[in-house]
Order: structure tokens, then sequence, then C-alpha cells
């Protein structure tokens, strides 16, 4: 098992059965995987909630998953010394480059010890692809098929092998890991399967309504991301789901909606699978000289930035909501980018990983191109420096969501607490509220901020480097 903790809709899992061997249901927790600044302990606890979920499940059958320890060769090599291996079956990872490198690996120990290693492939995504030409048809062929049906009462299953193996490959799990955070969505088959039904039973109507605000849209929105992200529920199944539930009066809108962001879910882990570098650089390599602030003034910035402390409410909210719950809807997490990348002019590079840490649904394929989206740096997207006090005025207007986050508001009345900054002294002596004492002075200048950047970014798309780029990504990444 890699990023694909399901039971059903799993190709891998039901080739293996069919395969007629005694079967080793395994997941590695890898050192590159421990070490990966990418991971927080919320993503762990999540792949131990589905671990425990689909071992629950697989009792009836008499199987449990072997949880083993090490980089994946010399888990191999030892595995090996013990047992014949005929065959491996997983499903391709669009990760990034170390799993990538791990994969590379494996492929060359499976080949030298003359063992078949069969990937499948991860939803619609195609590997390898070098254009985009018949994009639509390859995603419906994909999306529409029956999904796979593994016969788990016909496995042969061979369980605890870790205890046959060296003691350097067990792995005790944490107790953290094993403690979940209540502000966190639970990870599992069946919670995926819950969220999905929850959604369509009635919460999903408004799906379309409040996409953008940050409160009700944590209600609306299908929630279903890190369940996706971690393989709990396959893109196919949510998509015939909805399907299935499409024509229901006063859900028209809701559900073309959603199943619009089904379809980006794989153009955006495409995207990074045929250019994964983007891990590193910007997608359009002409962004690479980008005159991002001095680097003591990155450093604080971003710091006021990771730590909610811009002294911008809506943003600061959107970050502490974040570290606290995995979560923000996309309006929200396109937002908090575009501030720290135009208004803040800090290197994208320097906020991506940390965002990724946050969100439970971390999925690298989506995230870096949406990140650099955001940003700026593709040269292909229309820019978008979002007004962060326009979209609190507009998405927050009550405040709602701002006085959750930042108690030190919750005595403004909601026009002040969109800019605090721009109280009187007669309502700071109203509201007993000094914002220099009682919370931040806004870093920058919000407007200036924003136009100093439309300058600056509207001067750099005309290089002629970054529109040879821009062709050449429109050539790959689009139909
Ligand atoms: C800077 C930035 C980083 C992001 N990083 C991630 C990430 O790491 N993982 C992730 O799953 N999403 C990411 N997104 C996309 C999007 O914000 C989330 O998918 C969405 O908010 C998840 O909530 P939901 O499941 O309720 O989505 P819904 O609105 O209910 O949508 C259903 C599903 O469609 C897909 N989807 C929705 N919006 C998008 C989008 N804009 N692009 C691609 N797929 C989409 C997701 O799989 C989502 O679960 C990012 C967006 C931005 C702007």
């Amino acid at each position: 098992m890699k990023r694909d903790f399901r039971l059903r809709d799993n190709h891998a899992l039901k080739l293996a059965i069919e395969s007629k061997e005694p079967l080793v249901i395994l997941y590695l927790i890898e050192p590159i995987m421990l070490a990966d600044p990418h991971m927080d302990l919320r993503h762990w606890r999540f792949i131990y909630q589905s671990l425990q979920d689909l071992n629950e499940q697989l009792e009836e059958f008499g199987a449990i998953i072997s949880v083993l320890f090490g980089n994946a060769t010399d888990v191999f090599d030892e595995i090996s010394l013990k047992y014949e291996i005929k065959n491996l079956f997983s499903h391709e990872e669009i990760g990034l480059r170390h799993t990538h490198e791990r994969d590379i690996a494996l492929a060359k120990w499976c080949s030298k010890n003359q063992l078949n290693w069969t990937q499948l492939s991860y939803g619609a995504v195609y590997r390898p692809l070098s254009n985009r030409h018949h994009w639509p048809k390859l995603w419906n062929e994909r999306i529409l098929a029956e999904p796979f049906s593994a016969n788990l009462s016909e496995g042969e299953f061979l369980n605890n092998i870790e205890n046959t193996l060296g003691e350097k490959f067990q792995f005790a799990i944490p107790t953290l890991w094993q403690s979940p955070s209540i502000a966190m969505q639970l990870g599992g088959e069946k919670r995926a399967w819950f969220t999905l039904k929850h959604f369509f039973k009635e919460r999903g109507k408004d799906y379309f309504g409040n996409i953008g605000d940050p409160s009700a849209s944590r209600k609306t929105c299908s929630r279903l991301s890190p369940y996706l992200a971690w393989g709990n529920i396959s893109l196919k199944q949510i998509y015939q789901y909805s399907l299935a539930n499409s024509g229901r009066k006063g859900w028209s809108r809701s559900i073309t909606a959603f199943q619009s962001r089904l379809h980006w879910h794989c153009h955006f882990i495409q995207k990074f699978e045929t250019e994964a570098d983007m891990e590193f650089r910007p997608v359009n390599k002409a962004y690479l000289p980008f005159p991002y602030c001095k680097d003591n003034l990155q450093e604080s910035r971003l710091t006021a930035w990771k730590e909610g402390k811009t002294g911008v409410p809506i943003v600061d909210a959107c970050m502490k909501a974040v570290i606290h719950t995995g979560y923000l809807n996309f309006r929200m997490r396109a937002m908090v980018v575009s501030f720290l990348c135009h208004h803040l002019n800090v290197d994208w590079r320097s906020g991506v990983t940390f965002l990724a840490a946050q969100f439970l649904d971390f999925e690298p394929g989506i995230h870096y191109p949406q990140f650099q989206m955001q940003a700026g740096v593709t040269g292909i997207n229309a820019l978008r420096i979002y007004n962060p006090v326009k979209q609190s005025i507009d998405k927050d207007p009550d405040g709602h969501f701002i006085k959750k986050w930042l108690p030190e508001l919750a005595s403004l009345p909601s026009p002040l607490v969109h800019q605090p900054w721009l109280m009187t002294a007669m309502e700071h002596a109203m509201y007993e509220f000094d914002c220099e004492r009682d919370y931040y002075l806004p870093i920058v200048n919000v407007e200036a901020a924003a136009r100093e950047a439309r300058e600056r970014m509207y001067l750099f798309r005309e290089h002629p480097s970054v529109k040879r780029e821009a062709k050449r990504i429109l050539s790959i990444h689009t139909t």
C-alpha cells in the first residue's frame, strides 16, 4: 500500500488476490517520509487511522496489514531472505522527488531479482503523457470505467511478517500517532464513504453558494480532499456517485461545480506528473530570477505569515485555522498564497512546504501547481492578486471566521474587524482596543504593496523568455 488506503476500487489488491499466491499486504514506514518536511504529525495520524480502519475491515478475511520500517530496497532485501517473492503490486505514486527516486531504485532491485512489479495507474493520470490533445477522452475512459472489485474471501493472507524479520525492520507506532486530534478529519475508508454520502444527503446542496465563504464552506464543501489524497476513496468512486446523484432538484449548480473540480483534480496531478521538477523551480523557468525581496526581509515576513501575525485579520485567521484544523477552502488558500508572494513579495519556494505540512489533504500534484499558479509564476494564467480586505468583507462580512480564530478581535464590530488599523482614537477608546497593543499593525501597506506587486509582475511577464516558456507550457499542459 502507498497512498491508496482502501479495499474497494483497488486494482493492485485485486490483481494480488487473483495471482492466487499467498499474499502480504504491506505498508512501509520509510525514513525518507519521516524526514520529509511536507509530512506533519497530522498526516501520520491520518495514515495510522487509515491502517486501523483497513485492519478492522480485513479481520473477517483473516488478514492484517504488515507495517515495516526501512528503505524499500533494504526491506525487500530482508523479505527475500525469508520468502520467495514472485510479484509486487502497487499503484503508481505521483509523488515528490524522493518517492520517485525510491521507485526507480526499487524497480532496479526488482529487475535484478527477477521479480515482476506491476504498477497500476493512479486515477485518470497517465504515465507518460507528452501532451493533452486527447485528455477529455482519456479522463472519461478511466473515470467512467467499472470500479475494481477484489474478492477478499479468495485471498490467502500471510500476516505479521514483521515478526519473522530482523528487529530493525520493525516499527512501534508512536503513541502520538495513535491519539487523534479532535480538530481534524479522521482517516479511513469508512469515513471517506460516510463523508461522501453525508455531502450528497443534504449539506452539498449549498456547495456552490458557499464555496468562497471560509466558515460555511467547511460544512458545504465536500471535505473529501484528505480521503482522496490518501486514497481512502478513489476519484472514480466519487465521480460515479455524483453522476448517480445528478438531476436532483435545486442541486444542479452545486453538482456541476463539484464535478468540474473533480476534473481539475486529475488535471493538476497530470501537470505535476509530466513536469515534476516544479517541486524545485517555477514551471515557467524564466521566473527563476524573479526579484523577490531581500533575504532578511523575506525571513521576517515569512515568519509573520506562518504565525498568523501579519496584522491583516483575514490572512492571520486563515493561517491559525489551517494550523489548527488542517483545512481551508480554495479561495482562502489562494488568498494566503497571493498575500505571501505578491503583497509580501516572498519567494513561493519559502512557503510551499510549510503550507503543505498544514494541509491534511497535502497532494503534491495539486499543491505545487496551484501554489505556483497563485504565486503568478506560470506565465500562462490570469494574474490574481487578491485584495485581502475585499475578500474579508465579501466572504466573511460579519467577521465570524476572523473572530473565531483571532479572539483578540472579538469585541470589534464587523466593519472595523476587517481593517482594525484604520480605527480612530475614539473607536480605540470605545472598544478598548488598540491595534498595535492588542493585535498587530499590518506589516505592509495593503494597497501600496498590491500596486507594487502588480507593476513587478506585469513588467516581468513581458520578458521574451517568459513568453517563450509560456508557449512551451501551453503546448504540453493544455488541451
Ligand atoms: C495554494 C493551494 C494549494 C492547494 N493544495 C491542495 C492540496 O495539497 N491537496 C488538495 O487536495 N487540494 C489542494 N488545493 C485545492 C483545493 O483548495 C482543495 O482541493 C479543496 O479546498 C479541498 O476541499 P474539498 O474536498 O471540500 O473540495 P471540494 O470543493 O468539495 O472539491 C472536491 C474535490 O475536487 C478537487 N478539487 C477541488 N478544488 C480543486 C482545485 N482548485 N484544484 C484541484 N483539485 C481541486 C479536490 O480533490 C477536492 O477534494 C490547493 C489550492 C490552493 C490554492
